[in-house]
């Protein structure tokens, strides 16, 4: 018999309509003695089951339901749900090397990100999953072996939950081999044609930004069209530099990347090599953008293609406000710096910004900037990174491909 979580009367709603959070506002109690990780039954106060998950008292968020079908949690269960996951990215697979495996609550797995990438020169296959919380921390050795067990061609499996998030479940940040060595310092991984370097260890979130790819294809297929054509390049918190590299694939004659960070620059210039790419089509900048945009501004510096891919700013929805100042800003700066009839690639990846509130932010920049704009496309992740229609919290990154005039 698992413990008990009873909702407060007038609280079930969110849980009925299968949203995966229960927050300790909504708890009237709890019945037995749960361990921290633990499986729950959540019920209604008449009894009602309601849903079964893992309990966290530390949390904001005590219950991390897992399903609202009253079925057993056991090994088979988690199997079962690695699988759906997994099959889900099949058709995927044909295409990709590197992709999003398991995307936390967006397949009905909370707390858990795994991300899959395969090196295009080697053909090893690393994991790189994260623990974002106490009921997967306690777990994260028997999901490993599964997810090795499902698929013969992993290597191993790293942990990355190196990330602040895991201190609001009382956790602190760790990271190491789960299954096999560790992974190489570098390993390479293709998309569309490109040949990126990711460092699983020590890069960005699991190692790289993988939910961009859809946007920089799509930025190559820009520099590849003719009359209007993309030859200036501006690639604004860069990362590796892969918007960067597609858009060189396709014709572009000078790519600026620009970001804080001197190791994603090294790598961005090794990816630039590694691609066969002369020297003279890349520079690497390293500055803070909102000061760079000031000057490239001033200076009346013009570009075919600007991409704006900024770091979450709102890690809340409390910081909302002073977010959207820093996009207002942003995007204003690189309206001015768009050659008339050139593209702009705007992005927020702040889950607490939807993408409605995104556009009035860009639209409120245009207004400021004197130009005039339209919107090309509505953008987002990739299949493989995606959205439960029940979790709304799910679509962190959103972004508009624009026409400047
Ligand atoms: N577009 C990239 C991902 C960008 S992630 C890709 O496709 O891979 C955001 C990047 O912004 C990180 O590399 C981080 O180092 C950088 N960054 C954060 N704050 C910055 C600032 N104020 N100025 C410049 N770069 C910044």
């Amino acid at each position: 018999m698992t413990a008990s979580i009873i909702i407060r009367g007038g609280r079930e709603k969110p849980i009925l309509n299968q949203h995966p959070w229960v927050f300790s506002g909504a708890i009237e109690s709890v019945k037995g003695s749960p361990q921290p990780g633990e499986i729950v039954t959540v019920l209604a106060r008449d009894g009602k089951f309601l849903g079964r998950g893992y309990w966290n008292p530390k949390s904001q968020i005590q219950v991390r339901l897992l399903t609202w079908r009253d079925e057993d949690i056991n090994d088979d269960w988690w199997r079962a749900r690695i699988t759906q996951a997994v099959t889900s990215r099949e058709l995927y697979r044909l295409d990709h090397r590197a992709y999003r495996l398991i995307n936390a609550e967006n397949d009905f797995l909370p707390g858990l990100v795994v991300d899959r990438y395969e090196d295009a020169e080697s053909g090893e296959t690393w994991l790189s999953l994260q623990a974002l919380t106490l009921g997967i921390d306690q777990r994260k050795a028997e999901l490993a072996q599964m997810l090795a067990e499902m698929d013969m061609t992993v290597t191993g499996v790293y942990e990355r939950s190196d990330v602040d998030v895991r201190k609001l479940e009382g956790l602190q940040p760790t990271k190491g081999a789960l299954i096999g060595i560790e992974p190489p310092k570098r390993i390479t991984i293709a998309e569309s044609g490109i040949r990126l370097q990711v460092d699983v260890r020590a890069g960005h979130k699991t190692g790289f930004y993988l939910d961009q790819a859809p946007n920089r294809i799509l930025a190559g297929k820009l520099a590849s069209r003719g009359p209007d054509s993309i030859k200036r390049v501006l690639n604004l918190f860069s990362y590796t530099g892969g918007f960067s590299l597609h858009t060189l694939a396709n014709g572009a004659d000078l790519t600026v990347n620009v970001d804080s960070s001197r190791e994603a620059l090294e790598m961005a210039e090794e990816n630039t090599a590694i691609n066969g790419y002369a020297p003279e089509r890349a520079e690497f900048i390293q500055a803070n953008v909102f000061e760079l945009l000031r000057d490239f501004a001033s200076e009346g510096q013009q570009f075919d293609l600007v991409v704006l891919d900024p770091p979450k700013f709102a890690q809340t929805a409390q910081q909302v406000e002073r977010a959207a100042r820093g996009y207002k800003e942003l995007n204003l700066k690189a309206f001015q710096i768009v050659r008339p009839g050139g593209c702009l690639m705007t992005f927020s990846c702040s889950g607490a910004i939807t993408a409605d509130l995104f556009q009035k932010i860009v639209f409120g920049a245009l207004a400021d900037s004197g130009r005039q704009a339209q919107i090309l496309r509505h953008l987002g992740p990739g299949e493989d990174h995606p959205i439960a229609l029940t979790f709304p919290e799910g679509a962190y990154l959103k972004g508009l491909l624009l026409r400047v005039f």
